[in-house]
């Protein structure tokens, strides 16, 4: 491609990212390339077909104005999927599937003895799910900043209707405790149950392991299969819970097999694919295969809505529990982050306020739930930001880090890097090692060592490493 396009493509983003801000632009358009200019059509891809029509539908006018105002001659905008050749090739098995499934059905349910009954029977009836809260509803979802892509995809899994193209599979959602992951999968698996269009089994890790999986082992594989036919859409909560070999082995089968037979998979978890160190790298790419997103904590307007519409719902109870302005703001304020301690500072202003009919005033909920208040919780740093921070203090390219490189000026920032991701995160030393261009982990280890020691006698590596932790968690 000539590289005027390539210039022009910068130049775009640029003022793309400009005019819908960092957050949305991230959201939707960071895997967004160029593939061609033609015959005044610019033709952009990106990974999944979710993205593609998510823009196609909200900003596909946008992305042709900001074009026309660097190239005057573009007149359209083309959106492809990029992966479209191996996505046919999935999709192949999946259009079996249903085949043989619509012939099931035109044969009748009266067939005696069919293997399936007994897929469905032991998947419905001896596992079912995973027991459901009714309030994690998409209606008592509320999306702000920090969660609307998520619940966007959710949206969409939840919409999508037997024999739907899968647009990305799995879905994939990480945050840390508190953020809404749960809510998400439910609220899906509630839609899905409602309409009985498709069914939905929402399991959490655990179950998944000592029901889910026991209960498989028993089955020949022909039931396997078609009790796997018989779910639309499998929801796993916790995956980081997943433990042991064998349960990673039926995971992964399982995965595979709803997979590429065309059904959804959606999973939660408070850390992404890459960081699940436990899973194989097989399975790992896979997950990371379909669209993953991140939840980031909530805000404070979100908090404050969250509050608002959980006063609403309590008042269907109580009608007269009432929770003035103020300590609303003052709540949203003051406990931040986890949508579960929102939830225990409303529950324990309505258990005062039922027990002793006091009403609720600002004094009263500073007093009750002043334990809520936890010092700031610590962000969570991520490896990548760390790469990154510390590339830019010393003036190294990130692939630098990674690479095998020995050269003094590269050996330093990258024993630095490893050694705030060993005492920023909880990644044990192998996975760092990993996170490394795959370094053993005895070179972690060294490379922690060897900081530690410098730092107890180099008063300016010492400051410098102090100011490169305050920038990583601020
Ligand atoms: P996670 O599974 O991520 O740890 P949950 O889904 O269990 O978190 O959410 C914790 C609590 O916060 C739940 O009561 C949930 O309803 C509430 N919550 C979190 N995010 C939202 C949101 N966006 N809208 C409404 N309630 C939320
Ligand atoms: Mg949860």
């Amino acid at each position: 491609m000539p590289n005027a396009d390539q210039e022009s493509w910068l130049k775009v983003r640029n003022r793309l990212r400009a005019e819908v801000g960092d957050d949305i632009y991230s959201s939707w358009f960071a895997r967004m390339d160029l593939e061609a200019i033609e015959d005044g059509a610019v033709r952009l891809s990106v990974p999944t077909r979710f993205l593609k029509s998510w823009i196609q539908s909200h900003y596909a006018e946008r992305v042709l104005a900001c074009w026309q105002a660097e190239e005057a001659k573009v007149g359209r905008i083309e959106l492809i999927v990029r992966s479209a050749v191996l996505r046919s090739a999935v999709a192949k098995p999946k259009a079996e599937a249903e085949t043989a499934e619509r012939a099931r059905y035109a044969n009748g349910n009266s067939g005696a003895g069919r293997p399936m009954m007994a897929g469905d029977a032991q998947v419905h009836e001896a596992l079912g799910g995973s027991p459901l809260d009714p309030r994690l509803t998409f209606d008592t979802f509320v999306v702000g900043r920090s969660n609307t892509l998520a619940h966007a995809a959710a949206k969409q899994v939840a919409a999508a209707r037997r024999g739907d193209p899968v647009m990305f599979n799995p879905l994939y959602i990480h945050a840390g405790v508190g953020l809404g992951k749960t809510h998400l999968l439910q609220a899906i698996t509630w839609t899905g149950n409602g309409a009985g269009e498709r069914k939905m089994l929402y399991l959490t890790a655990e179950k998944f392991m000592y029901g889910f999986v026991s209960s498989l082992r028993t089955q020949t594989t022909l039931a396997f299969k078609d009790a796997l036919r018989g779910i639309g859409v499998l929801l796993i909560d916790d995956l980081q819970f997943l433990q042991g070999k064998s349960t990673h082995a039926e995971f992964c089968h399982t995965l595979n097999a709803l997979i590429d037979a065309g059904r959804q998979v959606v999973i939660a978890s408070d850390r992404p694919p890459s960081d699940l160190e436990s899973l194989d790298d097989r399975v790992r790419s896979r997950l990371a295969g379909g669209l993953v997103v991140e939840m980031a904590p909530l805000g404070e307007e979100l908090r404050l809505e969250i509050l608002k519409a959980r006063v609403l719902a309590a008042r269907g109870h109580h009608p007269s529990f009432d929770v003035p302005e103020p300590v609303l703001s003052y709540i949203a304020k003051t406990i931040t982050h986890n949508g579960r301690d929102l939830e225990g500072a409303l529950n324990r202003l309505l258990a005062h306020n039922k027990l002793t009919g006091h009403p609720v005033t600002l004094e009263m909920a500073e007093r009750e739930v002043r334990d809520l208040i936890r010092p700031q919780e610590p962000k969570r740093v991520k490896i990548e930001d760390i790469q990154r921070v510390v590339a830019r203090q010393y003036n190294v390219s990130r692939s630098d880090l990674l690479s095998s490189r020995r050269t003094a000026n590269v050996v330093r920032p990258r024993q630095v890097a490893m050694y705030l991701a060993k005492t920023l995160t909880l990644r044990s030393l192998p996975e760092i090692g990993r996170r490394f261009g795959g370094r053993d982990h005895t070179t972690v280890l060294h490379a922690v060592r060897k900081i530690e020691g410098l730092v107890g006698n180099d008063m300016a590596l010492a400051e410098e490493i102090e100011i490169l932790k305050r920038q990583l968690q601020e």
